[in-house]
């Protein structure tokens, strides 16, 4: 049956199966749910009932933080999901006036109230007020300790027919489907499927980083953070690679991550860590949190690179094959981008599946308009973290011609941010993917960060 808001002209197709109950497993089932008369979604960990972390996401001990763009999207897709996040326990954040942000050379950032927010909670809680909305769909099903093995389709590899996945109790199973997500974060069945047909994959663009995160949860001593809810110190690039956020959670705790580079890896000994809080730029953090209790311990998680997977650059693709999420690209998470970018892809193949309802074949051209869709949304994001990361020497990949030029322009941009609210607001708004990164290319800002770069 398709769910309740479903019509006869919305229907595209009887099952469709997605691989992952992360965020962009999840987004993208709800997408489907209005389309497809079934969606199983496998998810190979055992789903908690609560907001605790799971070894399949174990990005979910670090702190995250979602972007204006993220709550635009979520609410897009799940509407009224702001008020679920604050009746789970999210904070709500007001980004320029209630988070003290320390730039170098820009201290101090002015404080100004923006016209949107953004919510301050553990990463086990946005998926789990995620999964809670998601299981209101009737004809959602999530199967959890069930572990995608093989994509199964035609033999030329033009058609995806099902899956073969691991159940609970240990035996092999297959299933139909007339679509596949792949959200599994590392897209390898997608990969292995199409090499099994003979087919191509997809070129790789990565940006090698070398950063080592580290969380703890912290209750911290009441008034340590002044009037602020949040605190974020960017290092002083090239020299400074230390970057800190402390930022509220649920249960009035704190959640406080420490990031390094390369060799300088954050302790995940509990003083030790606290102690490098002093290598960050300025030592507002750490005089914030010294006396601080710790709840956690500290977990640390390295990130490689940011990769991306040009699945929307290939001539052809299978149907009813799509990938989505880190599936396609995975991006440096010091900027905060990933969740945001999963949403709006699920938003993309929501309304793709509503126009394709009206076509005689629905799935003919799905994958392809969605992936090429998802190929120009990341383009904004992916620019956004590539400039900065290529400040430092040390940063592996092909660094663009105009680096110097990107490098000086942003800079100039940020300098003008601090004097003028309304170029503050925007580059805020680009930054949190609420617009687009060519809303900067108006002709009378150019204009104004041009000058700005000929003061220096
Ligand atoms: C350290 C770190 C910090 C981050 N911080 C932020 C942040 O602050 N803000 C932000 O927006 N983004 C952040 N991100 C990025 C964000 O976590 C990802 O972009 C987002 O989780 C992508 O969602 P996904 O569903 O594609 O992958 P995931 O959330 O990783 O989910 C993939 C799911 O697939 C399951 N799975 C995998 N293989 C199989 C299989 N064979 N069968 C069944 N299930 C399978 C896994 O168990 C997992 O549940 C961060 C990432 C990292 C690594």
């Amino acid at each position: 049956m398709l769910n309740e808001f479903a019509t006869a002209s919305s229907h595209v197709g009887r099952r469709a199966i997605v691989i992952g109950a992360g965020v962009s497993g999840l987004s993208a089932a709800n997408a489907l749910a209005d389309h497809f008369e079934e969606v199983i979604v496998l998810e190979r960990d055992e789903l908690p009932y609560g907001a605790t972390p799971r070894p399949g996401a174990p990005q979910g001990k670090q702190a995250h933080g979602l972007l204006g763009g993220a709550i635009k999207a979520l609410e897009e897709l799940f509407p009224g999901f702001a008020r679920d996040l604050v009746q789970a326990g999210a904070v709500p954040v007001n980004h320029g006036f209630e988070i003290l942000l320390e730039f170098p050379r820009m201290d101090p950032f002015p404080r100004r109230e923006w016209s949107w927010l953004t919510y301050s909670l553990s990463r086990p809680l946005i998926e789990l007020t995620m999964r809670r909305r998601v299981e209101q769909q009737g004809n959602i099903m999530l199967r959890g300790g069930c572990r995608a093995l093989e994509i199964i389709g035609t033999t030329d590899g033009s058609d995806v027919t099902g899956l073969c996945c691991e159940t609970e109790d240990g035996s092999p199973e297959i299933i139909s489907a007339d679509i596949v997500v792949d959200a599994s974060q590392h897209g390898a069945l997608s990969l292995s499927f199409l090499k099994s047909a003979g087919r191509p994959v997809p070129k790789e663009t990565t940006i090698g980083v070398d950063i080592r995160y580290a969380t703890a949860l912290f209750a911290p001593s009441p008034g340590a953070l002044g009037e602020f809810k949040a605190i974020v110190t960017f290092p002083n690039a090239p020299e400074g690679v230390h970057y800190g956020y402390l930022s509220p959670v649920e249960n009035n705790c704190c959640q406080l991550l420490l990031v390094g580079r390369g060799d300088d890896i954050p302790p995940v000994d509990g003083d030790a860590f606290l102690a490098y809080a002093q290598k960050l730029s300025t030592p507002t953090i750490y005089n914030a949190m010294k006396g601080a209790k710790r709840l956690s311990e500290v977990a640390r998680y390295g990130f490689p690179e940011s990769k991306w997977r040009h699945f929307g650059r290939l001539d052809s693709f299978p149907r009813g094959l799509l990938p989505t999420g880190d599936a396609i690209c995975c991006l440096n998470p010091v900027y905060g981008q990933g969740i945001t970018v999963a949403v709006q892809e699920a938003n993309i193949l929501r309304r793709l599946l509503s126009t394709n309802a009206l076509e005689p074949d629905p799935l003919a051209t799905l994958a392809q308009a969605f992936l090429a869709e998802a190929e120009s949304l990341i383009e904004g994001p992916w620019a956004i973290s590539a400039v900065p990361d290529f400040i430092y020497p040390q940063t592996r990949g092909e660094r663009p011609e105009d680096l110097e030029d990107r490098l000086k322009s942003q800079a100039a941009l940020a300098r003008l941010a601090t004097r003028d609210p309304a170029v503050c607001e925007l580059f805020a708004e680009v930054r949190h993917l609420l617009k687009p990164l060519s809303a900067l290319d108006n002709p009378e800002l150019v204009r104004r960060v041009e000058a700005e770069m000929a003061t220096v």
